[in-house]
């Protein structure tokens, strides 16, 4: 019952038009304009500011949804900057708040940041503004762990709230506040009590990944229930997005890359990502060893390195970077055709934020990922510590072993947008060259496979991927093959493809065992092997045709 209450409110809140508050009459319009031309030096808005903006304006409680890089700060920053008072944002990472400090500097909007271990002068004239004793100063940052801890902090706010200095709080992250979300931060939930503390003081939640059961998660705790909510789309017309086979000899993988980036990408600039820092670098000097002239960045390198490497991309003399997901922060070139994945990420919301990297000139630009079974297997003994992570590992490989629909449409249903076919207009491998797919029962395959790990079970041993393929493929150790079972007669590759979708439908689950030395992960029956013991439940697999199953 709470959950429908909760999808009605959902529902009233998605209703509330765009439009009303796109309009240009308010008291406030012209100020605002003026404000964005002359002070931030921007020409015109961006879908959803200043309908977001007009809202707060209004004191009507927000929540924005937008891409990352889609232009979330100036929602807040720019009604700072023509109100009387303060306001306060909210935000989970010091270099975040650091960088948007220097972006306001440049432009001349007073601002400052609460953290304890900033100088005493900082604080105190931080702590005076929001006494009323200097008009100046316009948006106050500050993480919620400190907001938590200094009661100083808050019992000032409250006199400035007396005062009616409070103009607004912007919550960045917020994601962040609800258990669902890919980095739950607990003290996020500190913030609960605002509403009831600042009666009035609109709230502005911003983040770029909102499924409905998180914005609920975040409403009710902020106690903003029903408040309007504001999404942009996750469209991004001009990027191509593919999958490619990651060829399982690392030669064969080095020489498509190199390949790829001396023809289809000559001339111009990219990302690779990949998943260790000993990958990043490896990779790196393999393709440095093939004539390209790459960076290599990851969160290990001291920052005047980073800072380096980033220089010598932007000028393009590195065509690319290759690095680990800390490559991201502050990144601010419009001209990146490619962003090659030689590793899956770790959920969708990491693939588009990375992959949408690419292209922000509005240019055509391409989003390969390598995909390997094997690497979701990697990459799952690094996520099961979060409570989500494997579940959002798997939405990837399903994205991953997709045969025919076309990637964008899967983004859109991931992010719960609607979705017409033409708006892809051939800007996916699917949609560009339509693949034959096939529907085949799989069920006997999976009863074969829970033989082999019966067998290996009673004599003690757990399967990874490799010896599982490898008995029932009749190579490795004799002692885990069976006998009964026939040698497939399809490709490695199609087995892989089996074990993927009975991973990602529970028919297969892989257990984790943590050692001094390493987190490894086996296969063994998911939670729906009770129903496929049955042997006449069948399995359907959908599958490109060239499969040949
Ligand atoms: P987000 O927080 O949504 O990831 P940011 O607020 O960091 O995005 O903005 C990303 C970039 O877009 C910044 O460099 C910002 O100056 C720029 N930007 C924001 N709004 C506009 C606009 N209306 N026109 C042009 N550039 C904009
Ligand atoms: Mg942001
Ligand atoms: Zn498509």
């Amino acid at each position: 019952k709470q959950k429908l209450q909760d999808d009605a409110l959902l529902k009233k809140s998605l209703t509330v038009s765009k439009k009303d508050w796109e309009r240009d009459d308010f008291p406030w319009s012209k100020d605002l304009l003026d404000a964005l031309t002359k002070v931030f030096r921007i020409k015109r808005f961006r879908e959803l500011q200043k309908a977001a903006i007009n809202a707060i304006l209004s004191k009507e409680d927000t929540i924005l949804v937008m891409p990352t890089g889609g232009g979330k700060s100036l929602c807040y920053q720019l009604p700072a900057v023509i109100g009387k008072g303060v306001t306060i944002v909210i935000s989970p990472l010091l270099a975040l708040m650091e960088d948007q400090l220097h972006g306001l500097e440049k432009i001349n909007v007073k601002a400052g940041m609460m953290n304890p271990k900033s100088d005493k002068t900082v604080t105190k004239s931080i702590m005076d503004a929001l006494e009323g004793k200097d008009d100046g100063l316009k948006l106050v940052y500050i993480t919620p762990e400190y907001m938590k801890k200094s009661k100083r902090f808050m019992a000032k706010l409250q006199k400035a709230f007396n005062m009616k200095l409070l103009e607004l709080f912007a919550i960045d992250e917020i994601h962040c506040c609800s258990t669902w979300g890919h980095d739950f931060r607990p003290d996020y939930q500190f913030l609960g009590c605002l509403k009831d503390m600042f009666p009035g003081v609109p709230i502005l939640g911003l983040t770029a990944t909102a499924p409905a059961k998180i914005i609920n998660d975040v409403q009710k705790m902020l106690d903003i229930q029903g408040c309007l909510v504001l999404r942009a789309s996750f469209n991004r017309p001009n990027l191509f997005y593919e999958v490619r086979r990651k060829p399982a000899d690392k030669e064969v993988c080095l020489s498509m890359l190199a390949n790829l980036l001396k023809t289809r990408f000559a001339d111009m600039s990219g990302i690779i990502y990949t998943t260790t820092i000993k990958d990043a670098e490896q990779l790196t000097s393999d393709l440095r060893d093939k004539g390209l002239k790459l960076g290599c960045y990851h969160a290990m390198l001291e920052p005047e390195v980073r800072s380096k490497i980033y220089q010598r991309w932007i000028t393009g003399e590195y065509q690319a970077v290759v690095a680990t997901i800390a490559f991201g922060l502050g990144i601010d070139k419009p001209d990146v055709r490619f962003v090659i994945h030689h590793c899956v990420s770790k959920s969708m919301e990491n693939f588009y934020q990375e992959s949408g990297r690419a292209g922000r000139d509005g240019k055509k630009a391409a989003c390969i990922v390598l995909y390997r079974l094997a690497d979701i297997f990697r990459l799952s003994t690094m996520v099961i510590g979060d409570k989500v992570g494997l579940q959002n590992l798997y939405k990837v490989l399903e994205y991953c072993l997709e045969p025919g629909t076309c990637r964008r449409s899967l983004i859109a249903k991931h992010f719960e947008e609607n979705w017409r076919q033409e708006d892809c207009a051939e800007m996916c491998d699917h949609c560009r060259r339509p693949k034959k797919s096939k529907e085949t029962d799989i069920g006997s395959h999976c009863r074969q496979l829970y033989q082999i790990i019966e067998k290996a079970l009673k004599g003690e041993t757990n399967l990874t991927l490799i010896k599982l393929m490898d008995a029932w493929f009749n190579k490795g150790a004799v002692a885990y093959r069976v006998s009964s079972i026939p040698v497939p007669k399809f490709s490695r590759e199609a087995g892989e493809a089996i074990v993927g979708h009975l991973l990602v439908n529970g028919y297969l689950k892989e257990d984790f065992v943590f050692n001094a030395y390493a987190n490894l992960t086996y296969l063994n029956r998911g939670p729906k092997s009770g129903l496929a013991m049955d042997k006449n439940h069948r399995i359907m697999f959908c599958h490109d045709q060239a499969l040949d199953l």
